[in-house]
């Protein structure tokens, strides 16, 4: 009998269990409760012990749930959670209790605290999220499908951009473009961020006009059954005004390379980062790429692991889903980032985005 992956999910978090002498695991988080459960609510408690597993929901969401988690017993939450959830960990025995102590506000550990008195709460980390850095084969179809979207609008914006254009108008084009094809929502607000703007990393899309000449950096996203795609391309329209912008592109283009063709399992993210770091530092241009390399995306998009040069360290693995995006931004006058989306497989990357990075795209080439 081979193991669904619901099952293979709650095994794996009743081990992590024993080792935390905890007699039971509260998950709240609502990407680590779908994970566990399949249960796409907004609002639910999972509760796991050594021998039962079961989703607290209340009355908007019971016949959801009860539909969506298979495997788990549906307990219906009439007022408080904490009440019910008291209830049955007194039912089931439960004296020292694990909750999410990233995820857990210090408002609601003190209200359990107080309503609960007989319980000892336990503060884990990553229980369910280290699970969910090392995708499964269905996972990997949903993100591939997501990078695919991701790559249809960047192909869309590169063939229908024009000067004169503002930021916005190209931004809420992105947004109409993965809604009829298919996504179920955008991974996050589409960056577009022309000449100057392209040099603040997460710039919000304005009334600024774009000009032929002027790198424009487009960061996009879709969301397709829960799993998201992020994918990053800068490009002029026509030969760009600034004389630097080809030898800065290259430099990023080269640093993405030399990253991608190093990952590989038991690297750490701090390796990982630094390949790409080195290359851009020696460029002579380290102080102008603040941020990681990349990060894992999945059911979030931005989750472990992290491929960054600030601490905590982590360790990539067969089945990750991260992505390679460095960036040189020019205060002032414009930025440069490329991000693809790859998998790490035991043999080496593979990149699941297929979008062209192209420094200039001219006007001329379309119709
Ligand atoms: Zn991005
Ligand atoms: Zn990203």
């Amino acid at each position: 009998m081979t193991m669904t992956d619901t099952e293979l999910r709650l095994a794996t978090v009743r081990a992590d269990l024993a080792g935390l002498a905890a007699d039971a695991l509260v998950i709240g988080q609502e990407h680590n409760r779908r994970y566990l459960t399949g249960f796409t609510g907004s609002a639910g408690l999972v509760v796991v012990t050594a021998d039962a597993a079961l989703l607290l929901a209340d009355s908007r969401y019971v016949e959801q749930a009860a539909r969506e988690a298979a495997g788990f017993e549906v307990v219906k939450v009439p007022g408080r959670f904490q009440d019910t959830l008291g209830e049955r960990l007194k039912a089931l025995g439960v004296a020292k209790v694990a909750f999410e102590a990233e995820h857990v506000t210090v408002a609601e550990l003190k209200r359990w605290q107080e309503g609960l008195p007989d319980l000892a709460f336990m503060p884990a980390t990553g229980i369910v999220e280290r699970q969910r850095a090392v995708k499964t084969p269905a996972e990997l179809g949903a993100i591939r499908r997501a990078a695919a979207l991701a790559d249809a609008a960047m192909g869309h914006v590169m063939a229908t951009v024009r000067p004169g254009q503002t930021e916005a108008e190209v931004a809420w084009a992105i947004e109409r473009f993965l809604r009829e094809q298919g996504a179920e929502g955008l991974a996050f607000p589409p960056i577009v961020a022309a000449g100057e703007n392209g040099a603040l990393p997460h710039h919000h899309p304005g009334q600024r006009v774009i000009a032929a000449g002027e790198p424009i950096v487009v960061d996009l996203g879709a969301c397709l059954d829960g799993y998201n795609s992020d994918l990053t391309r800068t490009f002029s329209i026509g030969p760009a005004r600034d004389a630097d912008y080809g030898a800065v592109f290259a430099i990023v283009a080269g640093a993405s390379a030399a990253a991608q063709a190093a990952l590989r399992p038991g690297l750490t993210g701090l390796a990982a980062d630094a390949v790409a770091r080195d290359r851009i530092k020696a460029a002579g241009f380290g102080e102008q790429f603040g941020h990681s390399l990349g990060h894992g995306v999945g059911l979030n998009v931005h989750e472990g692991p992290r491929l960054s040069f600030v601490p905590p360290e982590s360790e990539l693995a067969a089945g990750n889903v991260v992505t390679v995006e460095p960036g040189i931004y020019l205060s002032g006058r414009f930025g440069v980032r490329i991000e693809d989306l790859v998998v790490i497989h035991d043999q080496g990357v593979e990149v699941l985005s297929q979008a062209p990075s192209l420094p200039v795209v001219n006007p001329g080439d379309r119709s």
